[in-house]
């Protein structure tokens, strides 16, 4: 449905946040132009995730092609756990395919970090959205609605979205303070399919014969994860290394700067994966930060500005939901600016986004920290109670692993954003425009009507 009250969004930031809501508000009517830093065509190298909330979100915005000739989709079953120290299989996981089911239509997919943006940003362009590459924002004002740029020009909107990440002003804006590094390094690189060739063992043992898996390496205090992200068989290798708190790169947008082979010297690593490390490209290092959390994403009434994505909600390096969350953003946001019918509408859609995403997206930070302090141990008894937990998996396929269950519960993959922002707006919206007296739409007087008459069914 497009929106009635045609508006102007800038957003500062084309990173997967921003353009993925830019193509939602757009697709619902609304005139939207990104300003990002980096030049046109800058390439990120390393591969990337996307859960099946995530990639639902794309589904549904008929990005399936697109996805398929860029990623892997659809065939990932089941994670492989070992021991890297010593070197031991501990056990597997499968993902229960009646979760993928009722997820409502998503597909666990890996693809390079490259092409996601690419397929995002060219999305946008088709439908309409103006991409400013090479433009600096170095100053946001949400009380004038304005941004400017390292130029000297100035862009006005009737809304500013700050999708610039964790670092971005957007955060300082709404009082976030700097983050602290904090636990460990995350390390991003890749093997090419014919590198992979000479290292055999990284397709496990006969555990592993004919699937095509999630690999997890787990040592004192280091964790080694890959899987194949393309049909050439491409591999993406993501080390997390503990207490690493030096090294030449912080975020992902320093790109590659740390060969694989520097890490984990005075460590016991198995001599297949010392051999790995030679071969992979040059990686990314992003050092984990804590963020304290944003009390408001939006800073006050009739101010015209909201965060999004890792610029409202920081995830802990190596998240498996980071995507989704930006995701799942953007299709709320799209959702309730399609029912826009008057500007006067604004600060209380912008509250609404805030109310629908916020509890989420902090209950599944707290779950990924868990995680990723989970891929971190060191040798020790948590270690060792960790490990025979997954040793269970083994034994009985499905063991509920309690704190250790990598089982995305349902409720992580089967939350529909755009439902979400559906039953917002006539829960909330609705009333709230009736308060103020704002014309509603003749679809809005029609949904309203067929949910009454149902209700009245089945109180009968
Ligand atoms: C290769 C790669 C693989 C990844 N894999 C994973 C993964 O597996 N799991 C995971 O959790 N995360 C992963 N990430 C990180 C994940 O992509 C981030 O969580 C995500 O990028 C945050 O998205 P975002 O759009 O909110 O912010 P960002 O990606 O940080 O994007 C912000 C954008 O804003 C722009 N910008 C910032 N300031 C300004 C300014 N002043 N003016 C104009 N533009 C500005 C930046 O150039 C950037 O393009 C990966 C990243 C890369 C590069």
């Amino acid at each position: 449905m497009e929106s009635r009250c045609r508006i102007d969004f800038i957003i500062v930031g084309g990173g997967p946040s921003g353009l993925a809501t830019a193509f939602a508000l757009k697709r619902v009517g609304h005139n939207v132009t990104v300003l990002e830093r980096a030049a046109e065509n800058t390439v990120i190298g390393g591969g990337c995730k996307l859960t099946p909330n995530a990639s639902k979100v794309l589904l549904k915005w008929g990005l399936r092609e697109e996805l398929e000739k860029r990623g892997m989709s659809g065939q990932l079953d089941t994670t492989l756990f070992y021991s890297g120290d010593p070197e031991e299989f501990l056990g597997e996981h499968h993902y229960a395919q009646d979760i993928l089911r009722e997820s409502g239509g998503g597909e666990w997919v890996f693809l390079s970090y490259s092409d996601l943006r690419e397929l995002l940003a060219n999305a946008c362009t088709k439908s309409g959205v103006v991409i400013r590459s090479g433009v600096h924002v170095t100053d946001i004002d949400p009380e004038t609605q304005s941004v400017l740029d390292a130029d000297g020009n100035t862009y006005t909107g009737d809304v500013i979205i700050a999708a610039d990440g964790p670092q971005g002003l957007g955060r300082k804006l709404l009082g976030g303070a700097p983050g602290v590094p904090y636990g460990y390094a995350y390390y991003s690189a890749v093997l090419y399919a014919e590198d992979a060739e000479k290292v055999p063992q990284i397709k496990g043992g006969p555990e592993a014969e004919g699937r095509n898996a999630w690999y997890i390496y787990w040592g004192d205090g280091w964790c080694l994860y890959h899987n194949v992200y393309n049909t050439r068989g491409d591999r993406a290798i993501y080390v997390f290394v503990a207490d690493d708190e030096e090294g030449p790169g912080e975020t992902w947008l320093d790109g590659p700067c740390v060969g694989l082979n520097t890490l984990l010297k005075d460590k016991y690593v198995p001599e297949w994966m010392r051999s790995l490390f030679e071969l992979t490209s040059t990686a990314i290092r992003c050092q984990n930060y804590e963020y304290e959390v944003l009390e408001d994403w939006v800073p006050d009434d009739d101010i015209h500005f909201l965060a999004v994505g890792c610029a409202a909600h920081p995830f802990p390096q190596g998240s498996m939901q980071s995507f989704g969350m930006m995701f799942e953003d953007a299709g709320v946001l799209g959702k309730l600016f399609s029912h826009l019918q008057a500007k006067e509408q604004i600060p209380n859609l912008l509250y609404g986004f805030q109310d629908i995403r916020q509890n989420r997206c902090e209950m599944v930070i707290e779950r990924e920290k868990r995680r990723s302090r989970m891929f971190t141990l060191r040798k020790g008894p948590e270690q060792e109670e960790r490990d025979a937990q997954i040793r269970k998996l083994g034994k009985e396929p499905g063991a509920d692993l309690g704190l250790y269950s990598l089982e995305e519960p349902e409720k992580l993959f089967s939350y529909d954003c755009e439902d979400q922002g559906e039953d917002w707006w006539h829960s909330w919206g609705v009333l709230h425009s009736r308060t103020h007296q704002i014309e509603e739409s003749p679809e809005t007087l029609a949904v309203e009507l067929a949910v009454e008459i149902k209700t009245l069914e089945v109180g009968c």
